[in-house]
């Protein structure tokens, strides 16, 4: 099982994945509501988007932009359950376990810390 950091340092070897950056109004956001918030942000987003065993519209569900947890979630390749396969090997048509959707959450958290 991967860590963060080497997760983190596989997705940067990524041009596409390394290629999504906070803008200057995520950023603020992020700075305004603060780690705590944004974990509770992030906890919602996973939940709602990604846990199902077949989330709506999957595979577009995630906005490009406009929120900085989206953002993470593109750059880490957690947008949708298709990416989460390929990149991590999470089977589809499942529901993520607590567990699962921890790591991710821990994840997201990770990228937005290192990309502040
Ligand atoms: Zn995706």
């Amino acid at each position: 099982m991967q860590t963060i950091d080497q997760a983190l340092d596989r997705l940067e070897r990524s041009r596409f994945r390394s290629s999504f950056h906070l803008t200057k109004k995520e950023r603020l956001y992020l700075e305004e509501k603060g780690m705590v918030v944004m974990r509770s942000h992030a906890e919602d987003f996973v939940r709602q988007k990604l846990a199902p065993a077949d989330p709506v519209n999957d595979g577009k569900q995630t906005p490009m932009h406009g929120h900085p947890v989206f953002k993470a979630m593109h750059a880490t390749a957690c947008c949708c359950r298709g990416c989460l396969n390929k990149w991590y090997r999470v089977p589809l048509h499942r529901e993520l376990t607590e567990s699962e959707q921890n790591r991710i959450v821990n994840l997201l958290m990770a990228w937005l810390k290192r990309n502040m």
